[in-house]
């Protein structure tokens, strides 16, 4: 019944068109702490601040670029001056609410401290504090990336964290926390913002696909999600790339070439070359590589990557249950490294690294790298010392096994 209405509904809807068309993370920003998605020891911790009107007059939010600490602190600042609160879910509607929300609130001054870093600024700001709020509760300075601010701006900051006037509340934001003074710090309540678990990033990802109603593969949404690193930012911006391909469903395959990871059943078939010792079938591949625009640092650099991974995976073999990772890789992987010993694997990956160091140094790129190929593919087959010593006759006194 599901898929028959889907089908009478695809054709109907609106090609995909970019007039008009607001960004997912623009379209989608939480606007109350409820909608505030991985981040839940924060979101309890301020909701019970805010219902037991404890909070206090100085925070600094800190984590990670696209973990939401803008964001965030623009719901404190509407959460506190929404005309039905101090309330952990302002209303949305009330003229606190929209003004905030169109960025025209009197009461609530966002400063971008990598733009106003002088003591002059600071000064401005604790001069104009001392004025009560227009309409709102309270006024409220949202300072973000704090840390650029100058040394003497600081300063001039402390003496007001010190002895706040009542109706004033600072949020601070930054994303090097350690740049931040200690007498700062200890002023204010600070909140760490995590990296967004990409189980949780994948079931959000979903739930924005079904509003959009654009169809998607849970391959592809993971896919997306482990990308964005924990930033919710980076994984919706990647996210509107693939909605915005032009087809009506997102898959796996699409994702894998927008993100570039197309070429990872080459490099394990070259990852597998080099450990049968084949330097003329290896020089071939790299060919093909070079011939298809591939970079010989970057090469080296995802040949150590799948080095590392093939060690984990002999490690653990639960690894290649993964999802975001194609299913050729996978099976593939699994077979090379059941086929290869741990200190074999080591001992590439240790010249896969030295060889790395090389490609950079090196005035020709490509010929270093051709070079790390012979060195890598004469080696690579070797027994290891212990593969060797563990063959030798018992007769042969052996006094350390390495
Ligand atoms: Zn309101």
């Amino acid at each position: 019944m599901e898929t028959a209405l889907k089908l009478v509904q695809t054709p109907s809807q609106p090609p995909p068109s970019l007039e008009g068309y607001r960004v997912l993370a623009r379209k989608y920003r939480p606007t109350k702490l409820s909608q505030i998605i991985g981040q839940d020891f924060l979101v309890d911790t301020l909701r019970r601040g805010i219902e037991g009107g404890r909070l206090g007059h100085a925070f600094i939010l800190t984590g990670i670029r696209g973990t939401g600490k803008t964001t965030t602190a623009r719901i404190i600042a509407r959460s506190l001056n929404c005309e039905k609160g101090p309330t952990p879910e302002p209303c949305g509607t009330c003229s606190s609410c929209t003004a905030i929300g169109l960025d025209r609130s009197m009461d609530v001054i966002e400063i971008d401290a990598a733009s106003r870093t002088s003591v002059d600024d600071i000064r401005e700001i604790i001069e104009a504090s001392r004025y009560k709020a227009v309409s709102a509760h309270y006024k409220i300075y949202i300072i973000d990336e704090v840390h650029m601010l100058s040394k003497s701006a600081f300063n001039a900051l402390l003496k007001t964290l010190e002895e706040p006037p009542a109706h004033v509340k600072f949020i601070f934001a930054t994303t090097e926390i350690h740049k931040v003074p200690a007498t700062i710090l200890s002023r204010c309540v600070r909140f760490d913002l995590k990296r967004i678990e990409s189980s949780t990033l994948t079931t959000y990802f979903k739930t924005l696909c079904d509003q959009e109603s654009v169809d998607s593969e849970p391959e592809a949404l993971a896919l997306i999600a482990k990308a964005a690193e924990g930033s919710v930012r980076d994984g919706l911006s990647l996210l509107d790339q693939a909605m915005t391909y032009g087809t009506s469903r997102i898959t796996a395959e699409q994702v894998r070439q927008m993100l570039g990871f197309s070429d990872q059943g080459s490099l394990l078939e070259l990852f597998q070359i080099i450990m049968e010792g084949n330097i003329l079938i290896a020089f071939e591949k790299l060919r093909t590589f070079y011939k298809e625009g591939a970079d010989p640092q970057r090469m080296l650099e995802d040949l150590l990557d799948l080095a590392h991974w093939l060690q984990c995976l002999k490690i653990s073999p639960n690894l290649a249950q993964d999802i975001t990772l194609p299913t050729e890789k996978r099976q593939k992987g699994l077979e090379l490294a059941t086929s290869l010993s741990i200190p074999t694997l080591t001992r590439v990956w240790q010249m896969l690294l030295k060889g790395l160091e090389e490609v950079r140094r090196s005035p020709s790129p490509q010929k270093a790298l051709e070079v790390v190929m012979i060195r890598l593919t004469h080696m690579a087959p070797l027994p290891s010392l212990n593969e060797l010593l563990e063959g030798l006759p018992e007769s042969i006194p052996v006094k350390k096994k390495f």
